[in-house]
């Protein structure tokens, strides 16, 4: 996997979500905007589980946000969004980051997490 760029920024060769942005792998849609893809997680932890991700290629949150913080504030203001689009008081957004905190998918996404009770600290 090695990244490149294109007119809309850079992707990531293999990279599975940057393969949900070019329609090449399905999922199901939330919201879209010019800078980022938001869709419902396959494996949803919660009544709502959305994923928010940056167009653009980026390894995790903090390297989108210290590459490019207005779309790291896109991400945010998008998981916002969701979950008022989606009727949630209360809600939680996750940023893992490194596999031993869980995070599969190597490419920046926020979980927008709500519907049901949420406890802390998490597991
Ligand atoms: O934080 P983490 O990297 O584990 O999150 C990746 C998420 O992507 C998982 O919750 C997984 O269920 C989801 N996923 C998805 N669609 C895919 C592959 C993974 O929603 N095709």
């Amino acid at each position: 996997m090695y990244p490149h760029s294109t007119a809309e920024g850079t992707h990531m060769d293999g990279c599975l979500f940057c393969k949900i942005v070019a329609g090449d792998v399905p999922a199901t849609l939330v919201r879209e905007t010019e800078s980022t893809v938001a869709f419902r997680d396959i494996n949803p932890q919660a009544p709502t589980h959305v994923l928010v991700i940056p167009r653009v290629h980026h390894p995790d949150a903090a390297s989108l946000a210290a590459a490019e913080p207005e779309i790291a504030a896109d991400v945010l203001r998008e998981a916002g969004e969701v979950a008022k689009e989606e009727k949630l008081d209360s809600y939680r957004i996750v940023f893992n980051t490194g596999s031993g905190a869980g995070q599969t998918v190597f490419h920046a996404h926020a979980h927008v997490l709500g519907g049901r009770g949420l406890q802390w600290p998490p597991g």
